[in-house]
């Protein structure tokens, strides 16, 4: 297992050691440029502290583990995963070397690195068109004990982003301000999300409007009696497999349309019966 993790590291994108090769094409170093490329890869290894290498292997831990829990989430997210949190690992300790600003919010990282990684783990999903709630990750972090408010996976969420986004752009986005603004946006209501949820699968699906008023009904009973302790892509898939089962749609459709498994829209219909 240590192997092809230390591949993907190598393999992953390394600023500084882009920026020295840079500089070597204009110097006036002579020798192989394989070498060079060698000798500069040996020096970016060292140049990592023992502080950020713990981070990292940290944030690999706790992102392996809540990564189990995501069935729809791949291998090859995974595999891009571990990559952004190893540079995230790098980001916190480079933003704070640079950043000059008194009370930065970017300074607030959380002590448990589960809050940082979940909102990788979303991102990461988001890029390969895989839908995640920060009340979905709550679900998730719960079954491996973690309890922790979608809120507060957001709030710490978003400062993690902001710092790998600033590393990879070489501009982090200092402000002290900046966490009034995120916590204005307007926040949904659960039935809100399994509303918005089902909507995405039926147009998935290219189900018809009024079959999407009679699935937006269901969930609306359920919402009247309480939803099910699932996540939001199951609960809306069981919502739409309830009212579409009799119309020959198959179960797998709507699981893939979702992102989840068949055996997880079942149970879920079950607990709502
Ligand atoms: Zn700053
Ligand atoms: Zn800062």
């Amino acid at each position: 297992m240590a192997e092809p993790e230390k591949r993907n590291f190598d393999d992953g994108p390394d600023h500084r050691r882009t920026e020295r090769l840079r500089e070597g094409e204009t110097g006036t170093g002579v020798g192989p440029s394989a070498l060079k490329y060698a000798a500069a890869r040996a020096e970016s290894t060292t140049e990592i502290s023992a502080a950020v290498k713990a981070r990292q292997q940290r944030y690999v831990g706790c992102l392996r583990k809540l990564a189990d829990e995501i069935e729809p989430f791949s291998s090859v997210m995974l595999e891009s995963a571990v990559r952004s949190v190893r540079d995230l690992a790098i980001a916190v300790d480079d933003h704070r070397k640079k950043c000059k600003c008194a009370g930065c919010r970017l300074r607030k990282t959380p002590q448990n690195a589960f809050l940082i990684v979940a909102a990788v783990i979303r991102r990461t999903a988001q890029h390969y068109k895989l839908h995640l709630e920060y009340s979905d990750l709550q679900v998730y972090l719960e079954r491996i004990g973690e309890s922790h408010s979608a809120r507060k996976i957001r709030h710490y969420g978003n400062i993690g982003i902001d710092i790998l986004k600033g590393y990879e752009e070489d501009c982090y986005g200092c402000d002290a301000n900046a966490e009034i603004r995120m916590t204005d946006e307007p926040t949904l209501t659960m039935l809100d999300r399994m509303t918005q949820g089902a909507t995405r699968i039926c147009e998935a699906l290219g189900l018809p409007y009024p079959t999407q008023v009679r699935i937006h009904d269901v969930l609306k009973a359920w919402n009247a009696r309480g939803f099910a302790s699932s996540t939001t892509s199951t609960i809306a898939a069981a919502a739409v497999w309830s009212v579409v089962k009799s119309e020959g749609v198959e179960l797998d459709a709507v699981a893939n349309a979702a992102g989840c498994s068949t055996g997880g829209i079942y149970t879920t219909l079950k607990k709502h019966a």
